[in-house]
């Protein structure tokens, strides 16, 4: 079998970001030949010391370098002014709108022998919503009023709606591949908010209930739907009882960060950015400031991430493998970065990692 060459944009960014990259590199460079995978890595710039030197944080060659060349990326983290300073914008949100990227994946997971395990990926729309920013104050004879658009679309809702579709049948494959796990077969939780907002969440929940009865899904593929705020208090009761949830952007991304303060550490969640043909691995953390330096940084998150856009880049087995390689380590318990209790440095976790691939 011919090798697969895969081209990856390795864009650190700041803080730990640069501790945790090098670690997301090792990792793909240690998976087994067998599986038929070469790598090669192009380092790419984005963020705030970027924006210091170059005066942009997001350079066009990163762009379009990402766009011609790679064929997937991860990303670090950056750091952000705590006041908006003229010029500067967060490089990540320029990327996903530049290539695209519209779904924001991220999974939510425990080791399985956990007191309450957990295994769910929030599927959230990343184009529209209440991020489309368009918004407008004017004064009333009461005072100020402001308004902002919340737009859905049918196109966007079924693409978001058929990758969460696709993602819960992968899921079931790589668990049928033998990975332990507390769900039977697939399911997909709609969220919505339509018995208050009947066109816009009520277009995306008919939009996403169509684009599941397609017939790669009809039967394949369990489909529930919940509002979004009974949805919140069922996810903190009981959230084992979630596999894949699909959700418009605002509710995606408080759903997404409600879900990863359920595992104990922002160093264990990761995320992908996904397009057509496209992904980047992104940890769910920041530039964690207050660590930076020190070695100690949780590398899971990012070699998660990594895990993740190989995923989307059809490598299913090497994902599986790194999935298995880290839950190992996780179950274990005895080498664990500070975050997770334990006192072992960065490099030790990737090493131990590496040793299980
Ligand atoms: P930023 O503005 O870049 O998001 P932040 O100060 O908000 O930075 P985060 O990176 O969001 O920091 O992290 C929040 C907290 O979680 C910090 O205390 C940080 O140390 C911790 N943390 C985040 N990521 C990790 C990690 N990979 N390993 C260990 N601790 C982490
Ligand atoms: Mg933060």
């Amino acid at each position: 079998m011919a090798a697969r060459t895969l081209r990856i944009g390795l864009i650190p960014g700041d803080g730990i970001g640069k501790e945790v990259i090098p670690a997301g590199r090792r990792l793909l460079e240690a998976l087994p030949a067998s599986l038929g995978l070469k790598f090669e890595f192009i380092d790419l710039k984005a963020g705030w010391e970027t924006f210091e030197q170059q005066g942009v944080a997001l350079p066009e060659e990163t762009v379009s370098i990402l766009k011609s060349d790679c064929d997937g990326a991860l990303f670090g983290a950056v750091s952000s002014p705590t006041t908006a300073v003229k010029g500067y914008s967060s490089p990540i949100v320029a990327l996903r709108k530049k290539l695209d990227l519209y779904a924001n994946v991220r999974p939510v997971k425990t080791v399985v022998s956990a007191p309450k395990p957990i295994d769910m990926v929030i599927v959230r729309e990343n184009t529209e919503d209440l991020y489309v920013k368009e918004e407008k104050t004017y004064d009333t004879p009461d005072g100020k009023v402001a308004e902002a658009i919340k737009r859905i679309s049918q196109r966007a809702s079924s693409r978001i709606a058929t990758i969460a579709g696709e993602i819960a049948l992968r899921r079931q494959k790589i668990r049928a591949a033998g990975a332990p796990s507390i769900h039977q077969g697939p399911l997909v939780t709609i969220t919505h908010k339509s018995n208050v907002l009947s066109q816009t969440d009520g277009l995306f929940r008919v939009t996403a209930r169509e684009a599941l009865a397609a017939p790669q899904f009809k039967d394949a593929v369990a489909v529930e739907e919940q509002i979004v705020d009974s949805m919140v208090y069922k996810l903190f009761r009981q959230p084992e009882a979630y596999d894949v949830i699909v959700a418009p952007n605002l509710y995606g991304d408080i759903l997404s960060d409600g879900a990863a303060a359920l595992v104990g550490s922002l160093g264990l969640v990761p995320s992908a950015n996904v397009g057509e043909g496209f992904a980047i691995g992104e940890p769910c953390h920041g530039s964690a400031p207050d660590i930076q330096g020190q070695g100690i940084a949780n590398p899971i998150a990012t070699l998660r991430s990594a895990a993740l856009m190989l995923e989307f880049l059809n490598e299913e087995a090497a994902a599986a493998k790194i999935y298995a390689a880290v839950d190992a380590n996780l179950e274990e318990g005895r080498l664990l970065s500070p975050d997770l209790g334990g006192t072992a440095k960065t490099e030790e976790v990737v090493q131990d990692i590496l040793r299980r691939l």
